[in-house]
């Protein structure tokens, strides 16, 4: 009876040593071996957006967020995610049009004054606010039509010099610290605002910082992409844009993209942008 036992424990332990010794084997192989991008199924080279010198990226971010869905993990190394805000930083792509993207991962020099500045109709903004002549008249569209539906928008902040978001940045950094500043404001030459394409709007009476439970922003949410404006900063696409959620900032993008990103129902530009234009 007892060497019966003795050979069962014996059992036990070679059992349980060759099962250590196989998964160390296993692990130092996916060490050694090549990177191999997910799984077989998805013909991930044959999507627009992947990139193969991304490849041990996507490996590292797949590792870290598992549950991620392959298509995600690729847009989301491709917008820089796997990096913090404010790292591998690139200048600004499609400069001078409505596609640009300005972000904390791309800037505007300190000098980049965008081309045709116009100022909007007087009726729909507050302190001489003027944008890209495009956008400009599209909001002046988009404010006319909201009107006509009972519904009052008023742009208080548009374009905005890289000299003026530094001052603002730096008061909001005085006040709050940066680590919290940069949760609603952007740095320097990171803003939206300096390419002439984004704006602040409230309904001329209640704290714009409120717009969200206005009347007017059901309306914006049902009408803006209609002129080519999207709602940049929202509570679903925080982790993306590193902003807080901002009822009131729209950025223009042209009729087509928003109508685009409304059928695809894509929460935020920088997803449109490495989907699409990239
Ligand atoms: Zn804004």
């Amino acid at each position: 009876m007892k060497k019966k036992e003795n050979i069962y424990c014996f059992l036990t332990i070679l059992t349980i040593i060759l099962i250590l010794t196989s998964i160390s084997i296993i692990k130092v192989y996916k060490k050694n071996k090549p990177i191999e991008v997910f799984s077989s199924t998805t013909n991930l080279s044959k999507r627009r957006y992947y990139k193969k010198e991304y490849q041990e990226r996507y490996e590292n971010y797949k590792e870290k967020n598992p549950n991620l869905e392959d298509d995600k993990i690729i847009i989301y190394v491709n917008i820089g995610l796997d990096n913090p805000f404010y790292t591998n930083t690139q200048k600004s792509p499609r400069q001078n049009t409505k596609e640009v993207l300005v972000n904390k991962y791309y800037y505007l020099d300190k000098d980049y004054i965008p081309k045709d500045l116009t100022l909007i109709d007087e009726k729909y903004q507050s302190g001489n606010r003027k944008m890209v002549k495009e956008a400009a008249l599209k909001f002046n569209e988009m404010a006319r039509s909201a009107k006509e539906a009972g519904y009052n928008i008023r742009a208080i902040s548009t374009y905005r010099s890289f000299d003026y978001q530094n001052n603002l940045y730096t008061r909001y950094s005085q006040i709050d610290g940066s680590k919290k500043a940069d949760t609603y404001s952007a740095r320097p030459g990171y803003s939206e605002h300096q390419t002439g394409l984004a704006v602040d709007v409230d309904n001329f009476i209640t704290n714009y910082t409120n717009f969200g439970s206005t009347n007017e922003f059901g309306w914006m949410k049902n009408n803006a992409y209609k002129f080519g404006f999207i709602l940049r900063y929202t509570k679903e696409n925080e982790f993306i844009t590193g902003y807080l959620n901002e009822p009131w900032h729209y950025r223009y993008v042209g009729v087509g993209i928003a109508t685009k990103m409304k059928q695809e129902n894509i929460s935020s530009y920088e997803e449109f942008y490495f989907k699409y234009l990239d």
